[in-house]
């Protein structure tokens, strides 16, 4: 498909270029991102020349993975701005991350009486394991309050927050609507309560420069997927003195430093979180794909700036769209509802056309729930895609919402022959 935008991003992204993708227009990286032909190079080499475990043999070729391996946390803590490599832990996905926080925290953070603050906007990895705390040491759940088009009420949220908080979780961009929350002024507010924070930038670091000494938050979690890395690989940051403090996660080779089977010591952070064999070459890949977007950034914003202004404009020309969610602190994510329409129907004749969006709640259920609705469809772009697939979506959005209305109308037609 020819863009009218030239993008040269885009042939970085060998999916657009393979035979099965012709015709089809992806409209869901939100879900997860295209990858990277640097990001399939490095994991292909991986397991085809330098294939070894990390850590633990001395020979060469096992030395020289493991000092890659390492480099590629250097790599991450330039990222994300950390004060130290040693800050960051590989884990599985920001699923992952979270839960390990949540389960190191609850074996000793909380005093009964405590409360948590999400936001109403969270993914549930980011709801279920503080209610899963919560309610096992008499805690507090509280939500930080949307408004009717989903956007996060700070004045009243900074309000919610006080000396009972003993944690902030919430999230950088979120993932149903695409809003930016205003996380800097929420991380300030929880530090004058002594509450810590953990900030999931899952959504986030594909799309904004992050820089975790800034925002001087506790935790920032992410995955490798929805950054045109790999799946399976994930990243938790934290403090470093937190990370001392907090209990291992999974126990076993690895993380250990001492074992006698009478008691072990364990590795110092980040080691002591990394038990077991790890996704060597999702590492290696989240690395690169992490400096492919540090490379590029300027040009992505660029590009994404245009699209989601041409998709914005698609969307509100069509009188039965309601949009949801912050038109301006966004990043390109747009979630919608044709009004009279099954939003489920719809989604269902988009594919039929080959343009891939996603329908439903986004994980997001408590947020639907507040909203009043069941779900929105949700496109989401990312700097590879180009202005003749948003063309191409408006078009057949439009046709399949006619198809819609004259089925209606058909069943209407029947109806009042019987
Ligand atoms: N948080 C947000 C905002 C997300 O969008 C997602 C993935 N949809 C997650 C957390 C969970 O990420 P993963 O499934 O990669 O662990």
């Amino acid at each position: 498909m020819q863009s009218k935008l030239s993008n040269t991003l885009r042939q970085h992204f060998p999916y657009f270029f393979s035979p099965n993708s012709q015709g089809r227009v992806y409209l869901d990286s939100a879900a997860t991102s295209q990858k990277l032909q640097s990001v399939i190079d490095i994991t292909q080499q991986y397991y085809q020349e330098r294939t070894v475990n990390v850590h633990r043999s001395s020979h060469q070729l096992a030395a020289s993975v493991t000092e890659q391996f390492e480099q590629s946390r250097k790599t991450i803590q330039g990222f994300i701005g950390a004060k130290s490599h040693k800050e960051i832990v590989w884990t599985k996905g920001a699923t992952e991350s979270i839960n390990l926080v949540a389960s190191g925290l609850a074996k000793g953070h909380f005093k009964a009486g405590d409360s948590i603050f999400v936001s109403a906007l969270e993914h549930h990895a980011n709801i279920v394991p503080w209610q899963q705390v919560a309610q096992a040491n008499e805690l507090q759940l509280k939500v930080m309050p949307v408004d009717a088009n989903g956007v996060l009420k700070l004045d009243e949220s900074l309000q919610l927050i006080d000396s009972t908080t003993a944690l902030v979780a919430v999230g950088h961009v979120s993932n149903a609507l695409g809003n930016i929350n205003p996380i800097a002024a929420i991380i300030a507010k929880a530090k004058e309560v002594g509450a810590l924070t953990l900030i999931d930038g899952t959504q986030a670091v594909s799309h904004l420069a992050v820089n975790v000494q800034q925002l001087d938050c506790d935790f920032y979690v992410f995955s490798g997927h929805k950054m045109f890395g790999p799946t399976g690989i994930g990243v938790l940051y934290g403090k470093y003195a937190l990370l001392e403090q907090l209990p291992p996660y999974q126990l076993g080779g690895e993380m250990i430093e001492k074992v006698s089977f009478e008691r072990t010591t364990f590795q110092p952070p980040p080691l002591k979180f990394e038990a077991g064999t790890p996704n060597i070459a999702g590492v290696l890949g989240i690395a690169v794909a992490s400096e492919f977007i540090q490379d590029n950034r300027m040009v992505m914003l660029a590009q994404e700036q245009n699209l989601y202004q041409q998709l914005l404009a698609t969307l509100t020309a069509i009188p039965q769209v309601r949009l949801w969610g912050d038109k301006v602190n966004s990043i390109c994510v747009m979630s919608f509802i044709v009004q009279g329409v099954d939003q489920y129907d719809l989604a269902v004749l988009l594919d039929k056309r080959n343009i891939a969006v996603r329908v439903g709640h986004h994980c997001a259920m408590p947020l639907m729930n507040v909203l009043g609705i069941d779900g929105t469809i949700r496109v989401s772009l990312a700097a590879y895609n180009n202005s003749a697939e948003i063309e191409t979506f408006g078009t057949a959005l439009i046709e399949c919402i006619s198809l819609l209305d004259d089925s209606v109308n058909q069943v209407t037609a029947d109806d009042t022959v019987f």
